[in-house]
């Protein structure tokens, strides 16, 4: 970590600048991409890589960052940024793996040379609290200077504590799922994912995923006759049962899906689906699972699940709301079901709602 030629080629008041921006972003993803983009330039590399470690599940989740220098139609050069979100820990590279196990043993920064004999690749600990929550890396032909050392770990603190404070006013306090004010920033995120999957024109910047292209779905899921279980149990077994409920869903969901708990004992899920048979296919096993878990005191509880398209046509809250509609012919109809509100049109079972009619808003 160390070298003769020690000379910064950082700007401090650029530096500052950039955390400055970095700490007005209100959303965590954005936040994440926002790193990669400030410390990418400083270390004069073009790649870099965000590995966190899922507090629930413990599945690492990988960040790509990719600035390259591309020849435009009109002949000039511009730099364009790709992102690319991985959830597949078996992705990562054995040599990759090998070197984030001995920054975590170590709880310090390391380095190796890599296996094609290209240059260094570098991991660096992200911390949450005292524990070791990710790593930031990347590939550079030269070894870190005492200078970049600190200026990456000062970069990476302020990153971590601000991260930490935004991540926790966008969970619930009691399931530790993200909550209504983070569901309305994943809209936004994921309208223009959609959208820029609409349009193949427009570069493709922002979070790219593996499931970029395909459609989403949004799930409204409520637990059915729940205030009965307070009424029998109590309001505490009743706590237990929701953080209980939100766990086993979790459990079903993939980890690039999203469960948000909306309010009270409501949920709302936020996934990628090829079509409707699937989105139906995975809340059906979230239904099932829940179904057959044993609470404990309470024995069994069931939920409903109202289900809808997203499509970048319509307003997220218009989306939402008829999910919600799908949810209520769900409960209507005898509860523990999943109902899927497309379906339910086309059936002629439900009326097309105009937007407006919504139960939720
Ligand atoms: P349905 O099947 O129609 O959804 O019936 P329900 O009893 O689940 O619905 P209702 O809306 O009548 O009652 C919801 C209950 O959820 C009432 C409220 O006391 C309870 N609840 C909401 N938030 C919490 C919470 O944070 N903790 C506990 N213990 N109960 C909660
Ligand atoms: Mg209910
Ligand atoms: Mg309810």
């Amino acid at each position: 970590m160390n070298s003769p030629a020690d000379t910064p080629k950082v700007q401090i008041p650029s530096l500052l600048s950039k955390l400055g921006k970095m700490t007005a972003i209100r959303d965590t993803s954005l936040l994440e991409q926002s790193l990669l983009k400030t410390l990418c330039p400083m270390l004069g590399v073009l790649d870099s890589s965000l590995y966190r470690i899922d507090e629930l599940t413990q599945a690492i989740r990988v960040l790509h960052h990719h600035h390259s220098r591309v020849i435009e139609s009109d002949g000039l050069a511009r730099m364009v940024e790709r992102n690319e979100e991985i959830y597949n820990s078996a992705k990562v590279p054995a040599e990759v793996s090998g070197l984030l196990e001995n920054v975590r043993l170590l709880g310090k920064p390391c380095t190796r040379r890599k296996a094609s004999g290209e240059g260094l690749l570098i991991a660096y600990p992200l911390f949450g609290g005292k524990e070791i929550c990710g790593y930031f890396v990347f590939n550079r032909d030269r070894e870190v200077t005492l200078t970049e050392d600190a200026i990456v770990k000062g970069v990476l603190e302020v990153f971590s504590n601000y991260f930490d404070l935004l991540d926790a006013s966008q969970r619930d306090r009691l399931t530790g799922l993200l909550n209504r004010q983070a569901l309305e920033n994943s809209f936004d995120r994921i309208w223009t994912i959609l959208s820029s999957a609409d349009d193949p024109i427009e570069a493709p910047s922002g979070r790219r995923t593996d499931s970029n292209a395909r459609a989403h779905w949004v799930a409204v899921i409520d637990i059915d006759r729940f205030k009965e279980v307070n009424d029998n149990f109590g309001h505490v077994v009743g706590d237990e049962v929701l953080l209980l409920v939100s766990r086993v869903m979790m459990s079903v969901l993939r980890s690039s899906d999203l469960l948000f708990r909306y309010g009270g004992e409501e949920f709302v899920a936020l996934f990628p689906a090829k079509d409707s048979d699937d989105a139906h296919a995975l809340l059906e096993r979230v239904r099932a699972t829940v179904e057959g878990h044993y609470f404990p005191q309470v024995g069994h509880v069931t939920i409903s699940i109202g289900l809808s398209r997203a499509s970048t046509n319509d307003l997220p809250q218009e989306v939402l709301s008829w999910a919600d509609r799908a949810l209520y012919h769900a409960k209507k109809t005898g509860r523990n079901r999943v109902c899927d509100y497309q379906a339910l049109v086309q059936e002629g079972v439900i009326e097309q709602a105009s937007y407006g009619a919504s139960e939720l808003f």
